[in-house]
């Protein structure tokens, strides 16, 4: 099968369950703000010296949101991160600001292609396993804190999703090695959220 014909894929109520979870409802959350660099496969940094990116962005960036006043928001610390489907845990692992989970979602697998979503920069709740199952809007973290050498970096949420093309296992994943292979067919997140 050519990865390139992925399955489709449902729409997530991520949105709805981060704004209710949060309670940015009571401000009148209205939409998402991306700038150019935040979005997937953008080569720009948006934050600090907005330089170019190491490689492509794997994913989407979620920091500023509109309200009904048209008035621009950030994601405060302490976010709380829900799942985008039912799935369960298959790997926490570090990156430059906190640490990603991944998940695996069974409802999205076929026969050639698994399908996983990752939700970077954040703390995982402390009760958070490897082969632990959750559902769809289920709390999995809260946004990491950058460090002080990272002050030009807002707190953020990088979200992942894919399908897995080859045998992997989830143990040996690293941001590294996940870039430079083609273990991952990366897809654009903001068509499900
Ligand atoms: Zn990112």
């Amino acid at each position: 099968m050519d990865p390139s014909e992925t399955p489709f894929l449902k729409k997530s109520r991520f949105t709805q369950f981060l704004v209710g979870k949060n309670g940015l409802d009571e401000s009148g959350f209205k939409e998402w703000i991306f700038y150019p660099g935040m979005l997937f496969q953008a080569v720009d940094k948006w934050w600090g010296n907005r330089g170019k990116r190491e490689r492509p962005h794997e994913g989407l960036d979620l920091c500023f949101y509109k309200d009904r006043e048209d008035r621009i928001l950030r994601l405060g610390e302490k976010t709380k991160i829900p799942v985008l489907y039912d799935g369960f845990v298959v790997r926490v692992m570090d990156d430059f600001i906190g640490k990603s989970i991944i998940v695996e979602h069974p409802p999205h697998k076929n026969e050639y292609l698994t399908f996983c979503t990752i939700y970077g920069h954040t703390n995982p709740d402390r009760d958070l396993k490897v082969g632990q199952t959750v559902k769809e809007g289920e709390i999995l973290a809260t946004l990491a804190r950058p460090t002080k050498s990272q002050r030009n970096v807002p707190p953020h949420l990088h979200l992942s999703i894919g399908w897995v093309v080859e045998k992997i296992s989830y143990q040996n994943l690293y941001w590294e090695t996940m870039s430079m292979t083609r273990t991952f067919k990366w897809i654009d997140p903001i068509q499900v959220i």
